[in-house]
């Protein structure tokens, strides 16, 4: 598979090979100034995508409005089920093309894309499906003051229409997450993918098309943040609520932009992760999946973890073999199955990313792996790559060890009972996910209670059963989706009282 791909020209206008155009109501449209998206793996150019303007998000939050005003305001919730399924046989349809867009922007491995990325945005859809086919309401007999009974039960109504935001580390994944369940509860959507990742979401409207989805009900706008398409879609009146998976900061300015409407905001943030290793772990596993947690997805994924804790008697050893299996991890292009590492996603990042490695220098941290670009000698050396990095030397207060780098790096360092793990672990603004490596059952349970942090897993990292709620505590989110509590984010509860006398 080459970067460029014929199948990669989703939604493309005629004689306009690789752009990437706006959704509208059934139709794509490319009236709007145009932006390049360029490789992370060489720097040059995939894509061309139309970005939206304030006309173009009107009209799609108008299309949507439109849609809740049709048949599809009305299908029940079967017949959602329905849709959300054939959705998610299409996208296993076009299963090789997503995978060759996801790859084309994000430089990811073609095995990762195929094994994580795609299946779970067909996943999402079948699991919101069977949700929302399942769930209860509540139902109350009252028993009135003259000894009457009435019978209290909830409806589950759409909040109406949705603005959904995502970033670029998972680009379908994360969109389909807020979209399945967006759509099982029955609203429409208008959906911003991150400028760096148009490519995936786009294919999503033409899923959406072929899956006989009714036209307004999936929306997409490209764009970039403030004064563009995020911005407009953000602030927009006729938007009922607004979920949005990014940065904290991104989610201040949201927020921002939500309180004149009092809309209701479902915010899925950054993270500062934090994994604890006790000494009576299994060190095989401890490391392995510290390996995993730190390093997956070129270390972009909320959920990783960028400062380990390590109890004192094991520390040497996990440190070291850490470190080795780092600097071991396979470079290579996406299209090789064993390739590990990956770009990241632009040179704004990658600059990003250095400055904070070159932070840890000032800082005086020890570099036991990694610190720089690698080198190819092929066209690779105009992508966005860093080295995998791991760290030791700082103290809690480092700037390195509080604020989220988003990188390939993980700092260790150690700690001696268990009291000051949790308290080290804790010491951060955020409070997204938690790792903790041990053998003692009783410690297991006692970290989910003690660690500030919406997720914790003991002994795995990003084992994900998606009935259960996923979200974050302090800076790293408000809010939780997953199961019924997507479907209490995406839905309006009317309570109706019935006096039976
Ligand atoms: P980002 O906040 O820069 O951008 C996310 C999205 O918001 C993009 O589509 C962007 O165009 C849009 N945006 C930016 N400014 C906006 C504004 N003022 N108004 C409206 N829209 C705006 O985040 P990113 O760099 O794309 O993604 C990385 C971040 O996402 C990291 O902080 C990471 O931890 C976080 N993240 C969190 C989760 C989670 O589940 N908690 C999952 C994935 C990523």
């Amino acid at each position: 598979m080459t970067l460029w791909d014929p199948r990669l020209m989703a939604g493309r206008a005629p004689g306009g090979p690789g752009l990437l155009r706006n959704f509208v109501g059934g139709e794509f449209v490319d009236t709007g100034t145009r932006f390049v998206k360029r490789s992370p793996v060489t720097g040059e150019p995939v894509f061309e995508a139309v970005e939206a303007g304030r006309a173009t998000v009107d009209d799609a939050v108008a299309a949507a409005r439109t849609a809740l005003r049709g048949p599809w305001g009305r299908a029940g919730e079967r017949e959602r089920a329905e849709v959300l399924r054939r959705i998610a046989d299409e996208l296993e349809r076009r299963f090789d093309d997503l995978v060759a867009a996801e790859v084309a922007d994000t430089g990811k491995s073609i095995s990762q894309a195929r094994t994580l990325d795609i299946p779970r945005g067909a996943a999402n859809f079948r699991a919101f499906a069977e949700i929302v086919a399942t769930a209860p309401t509540e139902s109350f007999t009252t028993v009135t003051p003259t000894g009457g009974r009435a019978l209290n039960y909830a409806v589950r109504k759409p909040v109406g229409v949705v603005a959904v935001v995502v970033p670029w580390n998972l680009p379908l994944l994360l969109l389909t997450w807020k979209v399945a369940p967006a759509l099982a509860c029955g609203n429409a959507v208008v959906v911003k993918p991150s400028e760096e990742t148009p490519a995936s979401a786009t294919l999503l409207a033409e899923v959406m098309a072929a899956a006989g989805v009714p036209d307004g009900v999936f929306n997409l706008v490209h764009g970039f943040g403030p004064g563009s398409a995020g911005e407009f879609l953000t602030r927009h009146p006729g938007v009922d609520a607004i979920t949005f998976t990014g940065e904290s900061a991104t989610g201040g300015a949201i927020m921002r932009a939500a309180a004149d409407g009092v809309k209701a905001v479902s915010f899925e943030l950054g993270g500062k992760n934090a994994g604890l290793v006790f000494a009576d772990a299994d060190l095989d596993a401890a490391v392995a999946g510290s390996v995993r947690s730190s390093f997956t997805n070129g270390g972009q994924v909320c959920l990783c973890t960028e400062r380990i804790y390590v109890q004192r008697p094991v520390f040497e050893e996990f440190t070291a073999r850490l470190a080795e299996r780092a600097a071991e991890l396979a470079y290579g292009w996406p299209a090789d199955e064993a390739t590990v590492n990956m770009p990241l996603i632009s040179h704004g990042h990658r600059d990003k990313v250095l400055g904070y490695y070159d932070l840890a220098r000032d800082e005086g941290a020890r570099f036991l792996t990694g610190g720089g670009v690698p080198r190819f000698d092929d066209a690779r050396d105009g992508g966005a790559y860093v080295q995998p990095t791991v760290l030791t030397g700082l103290g809690p207060d480092a700037r390195t060890n509080r604020e989220e780098i988003f990188g390939p790096v993980v700092h260790v360092a150690p700690f001696d009972d268990e009291d000051e793990a949790y308290t080290l672990a804790n010491g951060t603004e955020y409070g997204l996910a938690a790792t903790v490596w041990t053998r003692d059952v009783g410690r297991a349970h006692r970290a989910g209670a003690r660690l500030d942090a919406g997720i914790v897993w003991v002994n795995t990292w990003f084992l994900r059963d998606l009935r259960t709620p996923f979200g974050g505590v302090k800076a790293s989110g408000i809010g939780r989706e997953g199961g019924v509590h997507s479907l209490d984010f995406y839905s309006e509860l009317t309570n109706v009282c019935v006096e039976m006398s």
